[in-house]
C-alpha cells in the first residue's frame, strides 16, 4: 500500500478503540497524526507516546464533542498544535470516528439520550467537515465511521443506528460535491468489534463472545486493527478511485 509520508491526519476519538488503532496505522505509514480525545487526556498521551516510540509523529488534542463551542475548540486545538509537528499546517486526512452507543429500544429512548447521540455521532462530523474543509487541500480524504447496523436491524439501539444511517447519506452526498476537488469521501461500517463500547456485554462473557463470533462468516469477533487497515487503505493513494462508498467491515456479518 502506498505511504502517507508528508500527510497530516486528524482522527477523532483516537484515545481508545478503533480510533486509536487508526491513528497508529496512519502514523506507521508516515502521516503526522492529530490524536483527538474527548475526556481521556492520559489515554491520548499514551497513544502519542506509543507512536513516537515507534518512530512516528503525533500530537494530542482535546475537545468534548456535543457541547457548545465543540467544533471551534477542536479546530483551534488542531491549528495550535499542527505547526509544531508538521511543516504543512493543513489536514489531508480527516477520520470522523468519535462516537457513542447509547442503548435503548424506541420506548426507552429519552429525548436527552436521542439528542446526545445525534450531537456526537451526526452533528459533530457534519460541522467538523464544514469548518475543516478550508484546511483540506485538493486530493484530501474524509473517512466517516458508520456501522453495520445501517444494514442489519438492531431495535435495541435504534437511535444509534439512525445516526449512522445519516452518516452514510452524508458520505454519499458530500462525495458528489467534493469530487471536483479530488477529495474522496467514504465510510467504513464495522460489525461487532472488541472495544469499550461493547465491554459491558461482551468482555468476560464466553457465551456472548460465541454469539458475536457466530454472526460473522469468518467466525470471530472483529479486532480494532481489522477496521484500522480499511481506514488506512481509504486514506492512501491506492483508494483514489473510490468515493461515496460505505465499505462493509463486519467480517461478513449476517450474509
Ligand atoms: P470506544 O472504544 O468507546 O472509543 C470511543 C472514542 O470516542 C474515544 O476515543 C472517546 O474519547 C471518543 N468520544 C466518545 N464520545 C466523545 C465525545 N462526546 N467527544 C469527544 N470524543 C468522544 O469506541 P469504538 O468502539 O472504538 O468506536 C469508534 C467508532 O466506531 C464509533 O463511531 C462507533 O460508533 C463505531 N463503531 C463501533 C463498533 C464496535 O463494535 N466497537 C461497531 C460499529 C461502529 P474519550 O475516551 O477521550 O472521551
Amino acid at each position: 500500500m502506498s505511504g502517507l509520508t508528508g500527510k497530516v491526519a486528524l482522527v477523532t476519538g483516537a484515545s481508545r478503540g478503533i480510533g486509536r488503532a487508526a491513528a497508529e496505522r496512519l502514523a506507521a505509514r508516515g502521516a503526522v497524526v492529530a490524536v483527538h480525545y474527548g475526556s481521556n487526556a492520559a489515554a491520548a498521551d499514551e497513544v502519542v507516546r506509543g507512536i513516537r516510540d515507534a518512530g512516528g509523529r503525533a500530537f494530542a488534542l482535546g475537545a468534548q464533542l456535543g457541547t457548545p463551542g465543540d467544533i471551534d475548540a477542536l479546530w483551534s486545538a488542531f491549528d495550535a498544535g499542527v505547526g509544531e509537528h508538521s511543516s504543512r499546517t493543513c489536514v489531508d486526512i480527516l477520520v470522523n470516528n468519535a462516537g457513542v452507543t447509547l442503548r435503548g429500544h424506541l420506548e426507552e429512548t429519552t429525548e436527552e439520550l436521542f439528542d446526545q447521540q445525534v450531537a456526537v455521532n451526526m452533528r459533530a462530523p457534519f460541522f467538523l467537515v464544514q469548518h475543516g474543509l478550508k484546511r483540506m487541500p485538493d486530493g484530501g480524504r474524509i473517512i466517516n465511521i458508520s456501522s453495520g447496523v445501517t444494514r442489519i436491524a438492531y431495535p435495541e439501539i435504534i437511535s444509534y443506528a439512525m445516526t449512522k444511517g445519516a452518516i452514510d447519506t452524508f458520505t454519499l452526498t458530500l462525495a458528489k460535491q467534493l469530487g471536483a476537488r479530488g477529495i474522496t469521501v467514504n465510510a467504513v461500517a464495522p460489525g461487532i468489534i472488541d472495544t469499550d463500547i461493547n465491554a459491558s456485554w461482551l468482555r468476560g462473557n464466553p457465551e456472548a463472545e460465541q454469539m458475536a463470533a457466530g454472526l460473522s462468516a469468518l467466525g470471530r469477533v472483529g479486532r480494532v486493527t481489522d477496521v484500522a487497515d480499511v481506514i488506512a487503505f481509504l486514506a492512501s493513494d491506492d483508494a483514489r478511485w473510490v468515493t461515496g462508498q460505505v465499505i462493509d467491515a463486519t467480517g461478513g456479518s449476517h450474509l
